[in-house]
């Protein structure tokens, strides 16, 4: 009998956008999470179980083994730093970049500039490599307020149409990365159970050539 395996999807637009791409792969869910409250859904595939969680808790899911696989966001990873993860697929799903932003008329702050995000690591990498000194501000969300109210010079955020930012009056600055969705695999599971992770991979790389012709 096949072993079971998990899938761990980020809720929202990334598990709508992986739906069709899984269901390449032969995995359609049986419960809709959206009106069920069951955590595990059960799947086409009696092996297959999927979890939909929190896009940030989607890489330590799969570090831990509590998922053998994932999907989640690229900013997700670079902020988490993909330890104990291999990432073997680009999904090209839930596409956007990660962009600084401020104030279209700011002026040069005269001391070190403060970042506010919830991307502190990639902030703190990016601005490093950028040679530039700066002061980063944990946020949760609403990044767009902090260059307002004067909390901080600029944000770190992803930028899809732009939309956001240009109903608060913020302009995008500097591309910090091309982002999308990836799969990822728990390195256990990538050895003790190759068989059915190499073709779950395989099914979707071939969802994601087909969806990109
Ligand atoms: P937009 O107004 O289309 O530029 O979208 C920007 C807002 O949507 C920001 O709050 C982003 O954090 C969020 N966003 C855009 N694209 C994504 C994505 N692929 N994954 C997660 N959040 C996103």
């Amino acid at each position: 009998m096949a072993k079971t395996l998990t899938i761990a999807v980020s809720k929202g637009r990334i598990y709508k956008e992986a739906l069709p791409l899984l269901a390449h792969a032969g995995i359609e869910p049986v419960d809709d999470p959206a009106t069920s409250r069951k955590l595990i859904l059960d799947t086409s595939r009696d092996e297959v179980k999927l979890v939909i969680i929190r896009t940030t808790d989607v890489p330590t899911y799969v570090q831990y083994g509590a998922a053998d696989v994932g999907v989640t966001g690229k900013d997700v990873l670079m902020e988490h730093g993909g330890e104990g993860l291999y990432e073997p697929l680009d999904l090209g799903i839930a596409r956007c970049r990660m962009m600084t932003a401020g104030l279209a008329d700011a002026p040069r702050p005269r001391g070190r500039l403060r970042v506010a995000t919830k991307y502190v690591n990639c902030a703190r990498r990016y601005f490093a490599e950028q040679g530039q000194q700066v002061e980063v501000i944990k946020l949760y969300g609403s990044m767009e307020l902090a260059p307002i109210v004067g909390l901080a010079d600029c944000i770190v955020d992803l930028v899809d149409t732009g939309n956001t930012l240009k109903a608060n009056g913020l302009v995008p600055q500097e591309h910090i990365a091309d982002i999308s969705s990836r799969l990822i695999v728990n390195r256990a599971s990538m050895k003790m159970k190759h068989e059915q992770v190499r073709a779950l991979i395989d099914h979707l790389a071939e969802a994601v050539r087909l969806r990109s012709q």
